[in-house]
């Protein structure tokens, strides 16, 4: 099929819930993606950090073709050997103890969320159950996810939602402080938010945070769907921060393109599920635990984050001498891979040349173009995406 048949095809029968391109994309390959009539593009969006090691890594491709034909779905009533493997090496590089695997980040917060609540219910107090969450954050499209999203315009048509929600500014210590209250039981955050627009949390607010929860005897939650696994140069980004949360939501760059979650959290408050209290009839099959090993392998030993440090720290050098010279820049934030660049113009104009020019690239928030390239990217590569963005910048 070619571009246009695809397109007229998706409008028809596919569920208008996306403001899409109008392109198809039929081919990866490390950096680079190709549409339906062969022209080829640097993603500097891996679909919005899931493709962290690049389209189409072999060492993942081998492990789903070798699983696919050997056992391609068994039930949670069974052990499974990558499933357990993938939930040791998650463990042994993250503060949790115990793994929850499920297919996606919203589905992950959900397993958060509940288990948060029987934890507390259980250990704190029959009338703890709320939860309090940073206005700007994004944490999924589910119902309990949406609630817990502190922007307004995920919710809005949907009530009635979920109850026990609080939202505080985020990196305001002051107002979290003086938001707890007698049901309150976990404060839930992104280290880094991400469709929010790239906006780190100070050292000084997460390690607040991290003593208030201490005090209050309440749990944090990190969700590091977007930030996680490796974006920001460290496995998981609170490790830049030396706090260490209860539980932490995963998805996105876990499979690197394969569909899976996970829900990481402390034994003690892991404890508080018993058999029969959550369950998913996907989550942590064989597949997609097989790509998320073997993508994870990658990660840890194939000098991945390395790379994510020194690129990340040449590209936000180079985005930083932008900034001089447009005055339409308002604020390069950066942590590894994860880059945001804040205008005071709208970005979808530049997206869109940027686009004519072969570069993805994703405006978030209305006003930050973001970048979220795959973390094996070479200088030469950063290169060209930002000779292809100030020529688009230039028309402003
Ligand atoms: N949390 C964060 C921080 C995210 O960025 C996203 C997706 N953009 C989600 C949760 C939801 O993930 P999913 O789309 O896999 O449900």
């Amino acid at each position: 099929m070619n571009n246009n048949e695809i397109v007229a095809m998706g409008k028809q029968y596919v569920m208008n819930t996306y403001g899409r391109l109008p392109m198809a994309l039929v081919k990866g390959e490390g950096p680079w993606v190709w549409d339906a009539e062969g022209r080829k593009y640097l993603d500097l969006v891996g679909g919005l950090a899931v493709t962290s090691l690049g389209h189409a890594h072999p060492k993942v491709a081998e492990a789903v073709c070798q699983q696919v034909g050997t056992l391609l779905h068994c039930s949670n009533i069974y052990w499974i050997e990558p499933q357990v493997k993938l939930a040791k090496l998650l463990v042994e590089n993250s503060c949790a103890d115990k793994v929850f695997f499920c297919n996606s980040g919203a589905e992950a917060n959900e397993g958060a969320i509940k288990l948060a609540r029987k934890y507390a219910k259980a250990q704190l107090g029959p009338d703890k159950y709320e939860i309090i969450t940073a206005t700007n954050s994004f944490h999924g499209r589910t119902l309990a996810a949406i609630t817990a999203t502190g922007q307004t315009k995920y919710q809005k048509g949907f009530a009635p939602l979920p109850q026990g929600f609080k939202y505080v500014p985020f990196n305001d210590l002051k107002a979290l402080a003086d938001n707890i209250g007698p049901h309150t039981c976990a404060v839930m955050l992104e280290p880094i938010q991400g469709e929010g627009g790239v906006i780190p949390a100070t050292q000084a607010y997460l390690e607040g945070v991290a003593k208030l929860c201490r005090e209050k005897g309440m749990l944090m939650i990190f969700d590091e769907v977007q930030c996680g696994l490796g974006r920001t140069g460290k496995f998981l980004a609170y490790q830049h921060y030396g706090v260490e949360p209860d539980i932490i939501t995963l998805a996105k760059a876990l499979g690197n393109g394969f569909p899976i979650g996970a829900m990481l959290a402390k034994e003690y408050v892991a404890a508080a599920f018993q058999p029969g209290d959550h369950a998913s009839t996907f989550g942590g099959n064989p597949l997609a635990t097989s790509a998320a090993l073997a993508a994870m392998d990658v990660l840890l030993n194939d000098g991945v984050m390395e790379n994510a440090v020194d690129m990340g720290e040449y590209f936000k050098g180079q985005l930083l001498k932008l900034a001089n010279k447009y005055s339409f820049i308002k604020e390069v934030r950066a942590m590894g891979l994860m880059l945001g660049m804040e205008l005071t113009i709208e970005g979808k104009d530049i997206v869109a040349r940027c686009l004519e020019q072969g570069l993805l690239i994703n405006c978030t928030n209305g006003n930050v173009l973001r970048f979220l390239p795959p973390l094996i990217i070479a200088k030469e590569e950063i290169d060209l995406a930002l000779e292809v963005l100030v020529q688009a910048m230039a028309k402003e």
